[in-house]
Formats: C-alpha cells, sequence, structure tokens
C-alpha cells in the first residue's frame, strides 16, 4: 500500500482540465489557451549565450549543493539593491525552483501536527506542500471586498499553541494581490507576538503595474528578518521556467538545514543554470521592462473585456499575470442537460463549447472564482474572451 502520506495528496484539480485540453488541441481545435502559468516570452539571448558558454567550458559538473559563489553573490546583490536587505552567503540557497526552495523549508521547518497558516486563495503547492511534511494546512479566508488583503485579526484568530508559520505571496497567484507596507507591519507585528515563522514567496515581484513597488516583508526590521525566510527565483522575472533556479534566504540554521535536506535528495541546482542565472542577475536587466509593458497592455485589455461581462466582476490586478474573475452570478445556471454549479463545471464548459482553457477557482481554494493567465497575446485575449462571453451568455 501506498504511505499514508502519499495518499493525503490530491491530484492536481487543474490536470483534468489540462489533459482535455491538450488531448482537444492535439485533433486539431482552435484552443485559446489561458491556463498557463509561465511567460510567453522566450528566455534573453545574454542568458542563453552564458549557458552555451558553461557547455562549452565543461561547466557540467556537481557544483556546491546550496549553489556556486558567483550565484550567491550575484543574489545577494540583488537583494541589497531591490529589496535593502542584507545577507551572507551561508544565509542563501539555491534551488531547482522556488518550488524546491519551498519545498525545503516545508522540509526543514514542519513537524507532524504543526498547523501552517496559508491564505486562501492561495496557489495549489503550498496546502500539499504542508501535506506531504505530515503539518496542517489552515486556512485564512480573504475577501475581494478586501482586495483579498487579509484582515490582521481574522489572522490572529486562526493562531494556535500549534501553529508554526505563515505562508505569505505578494503579488499573489491567483489574486494579483500586492500587499502594501501599512499591511505588511500588522502582519510582521502578529508574526513576532506569536513567535512564528514568515515564509515570504516574492517571485513575481519584478511584475508589478501602475507603479506599485514591492517591499519584501523581511525588510521591515530585523527582529522580522530573523524570522522569515525570503523565496524568490528566475522563472517569471526572466522567463526561465524550464531552467529550474530559485533561491531562499534566511536565518543560518535554516538555511543550512535546507541545505543538507537538498544535499541527501536533488543535490545542486543544474551547473549550466546557474550560470545562466548569474547573467540573468547580473546582465542587462531592460528585458523585463519590456516583458511587463507587454503584460500591462494585455491585463487593460482583459479585465476591461472581463468585466464588460454581464454579471462578472474582476479586481484590476496590481501584479504577476493573472486574472481572477468572481464568476459565481452564472452557478444555478443551465444550457440543455448542463446544470454549472461550479468553477469546475465552468471550466469545463468553457472548454468543451468555447474551446477556451483555464482554471477553475476550487484549485486555488475559492470556487466563486476562475483564474485566467494573460501570457498569451492580444489577439488571443480578444479571441479568448469574446468567446467566453457568448458561451455565458447562453446560459439561463
Ligand atoms: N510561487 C508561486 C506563487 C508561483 O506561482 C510559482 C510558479 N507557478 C512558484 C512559486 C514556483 O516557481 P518555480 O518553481 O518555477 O521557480
Amino acid at each position: 500500500m501506498l504511505s499514508e502520506r502519499a495518499r493525503k495528496i490530491k491530484p492536481s484539480p487543474t490536470l483534468a482540465i489540462d489533459a482535455k485540453a491538450k488531448a482537444m488541441k492535439s485533433k486539431g481545435v482552435d484552443i485559446v489557451n489561458f491556463g498557463v502559468g509561465e511567460p510567453d516570452f522566450d528566455t534573453p539571448e545574454n542568458v542563453k549565450e552564458a549557458a552555451i558558454k558553461a557547455i562549452k567550458e565543461g561547466f557540467t559538473k556537481y557544483t556546491a549543493v546550496g549553489g556556486i559563489d558567483p550565484l550567491k553573490d550575484a543574489i545577494i546583490d540583488k537583494f541589497r539593491k531591490d529589496n535593502d536587505l542584507g545577507y551572507e552567503r551561508d544565509e542563501i540557497i539555491v534551488s531547482s525552483g522556488a518550488k524546491h526552495s519551498l519545498y525545503n523549508i516545508a522540509q526543514a521547518l514542519f513537524s507532524p501536527g504543526d498547523e501552517v497558516l496559508i491564505l486562501s486563495p492561495y496557489w495549489v503547492s503550498y496546502p500539499d506542500q504542508v501535506l506531504l511534511n505530515d503539518a496542517v494546512p489552515v486556512f485564512v479566508k480573504t475577501f475581494e471586498a478586501d482586495s483579498f488583503m487579509v484582515n490582521p485579526d481574522a489572522l490572529e484568530s486562526h493562531i494556535t499553541k500549534k501553529t508554526k508559520a505563515l505562508i505569505l505571496n505578494s503579488p499573489s497567484n491567483p489574486t494579483g494581490l500586492t500587499y502594501d507596507r501599512k499591511t505588511l507591519e500588522s502582519i510582521a507585528g502578529i508574526v513576532l507576538k506569536h513567535n512564528l515563522y514568515l515564509v515570504s514567496d516574492e517571485i513575481y515581484e519584478k511584475l508589478t503595474y501602475d507603479g506599485f513597488e514591492h517591499i519584501s516583508i523581511a525588510s521591515l526590521d530585523n527582529n522580522i528578518k530573523a524570522k522569515t525566510i525570503v523565496v524568490n527565483g528566475l522563472s517569471k522575472s526572466y522567463a526561465m521556467t524550464g531552467w529550474r533556479i530559485g533561491f531562499a534566504a534566511g536565518p543560518k540554521d535554516i538555511v543550512k538545514a535546507m541545505t543538507n535536506i537538498q544535499s541527501q535528495s536533488t543535490s545542486n541546482p543544474t551547473s549550466i543554470s546557474q550560470k545562466a542565472a548569474v547573467e540573468a542577475l547580473t546582465g542587462p536587466q531592460d528585458f523585463i521592462k519590456k516583458m511587463l509593458d507587454e503584460f500591462d497592455r494585455r491585463r487593460r485589455l482583459l479585465i476591461a473585456k472581463l468585466n464588460a461581462i454581464p454579471g462578472v466582476r474582476c479586481l484590476t490586478p496590481k501584479g504577476a499575470f493573472y486574472a481572477f474573475p468572481n464568476v459565481s452570478k452564472y452557478y444555478g445556471k443551465s444550457i440543455d442537460d448542463r446544470k454549472i454549479s461550479s468553477s469546475a463545471d465552468l471550466a469545463i464548459y468553457l472548454l468543451e463549447k468555447a474551446n477556451v482553457a483555464l482554471v477553475p477557482g476550487n484549485a486555488f481554494g475559492d470556487d466563486a472564482y476562475i483564474r485566467l493567465s494573460y501570457a498569451t497575446s492580444l489577439d488571443e485575449i480578444q479571441k479568448g474572451v469574446d468567446r467566453i462571453t457568448k458561451a455565458l451568455g447562453n446560459l439561463s
């Protein structure tokens, strides 16, 4: 029989839709894909060149488990420049993606029965990473009326003697929420008062709009920095999802434990990707601005079009590249023999009848919503939302 741990993990709720979308596409159906969680831009040329050079120079062997020193130094510089945060090399670990850094944190910090606070809607992997380490995810619901910002009193009311940590994600996947300084200060106060750890996933840090400046909660003061592990990576900012480079920064003892765990599981992240990451972080940064300008155009179009659909309501995201509209007005409606009762029903209906792939909100812990990624062209956004509008209009 499979382990208890394995049996606790549910299959990704997005998989069924994704598999179906792929099957339809392979049969030649013209699918508009709002499902993907990765930039549709190519990795910058200078970064690719650095990887090719690494291969040609034979930089193809094991490296230090937690990353090569030049990459750690580039990450330290990044934290200093972008976040006003100072770290030493032994407070940094490079992993095979931010997801891997997050997993190492879960392994290093969570014991059976520990409670871990997760703000809902949440990124899909947080609850399962907690469960995989025999700890208990505790969800704190946030509301559209508050722009999905957590209410500090509500947060505090979920804390028990068993609470070990809080996972924070700003800018957020799926809501596009970005936390302001005042709310971060309230959260930091609660974390310190109850002596919790704070995991701050800042992977969308560079993808913010309307002049919003990302603030790393660890930079508020040294007390909160001492309890925070900041997670970041290159997947989103540099269109490097396939290269698998993420990193974490935090207290020495935790980073050391994470490095030991990594040494017994995956060893170092790919040597070639590490060289590419040094170039990404230290080379020209104009790529990010170009990508962001394009995301911004798409964001404006997508949000305007979604809000023009009768009964659909969508906040304007301030970060990342997702729209998270409330579509619950359509629940209870029908077409032919098909009744739409949930985000999953709606996602399947839109895929089958409108040939649009998107992710149902239940995957992120809130069934009233669906998530659309705007990592797709303006033309596809036009076409896709027109199809959604028509398909929703056919429900009664
Ligand atoms: N955190 C969040 C919020 C994400 O959306 C993602 C990617 N979907 C990750 C972490 C992981 O990114 P990666 O492992 O590619 O660095």
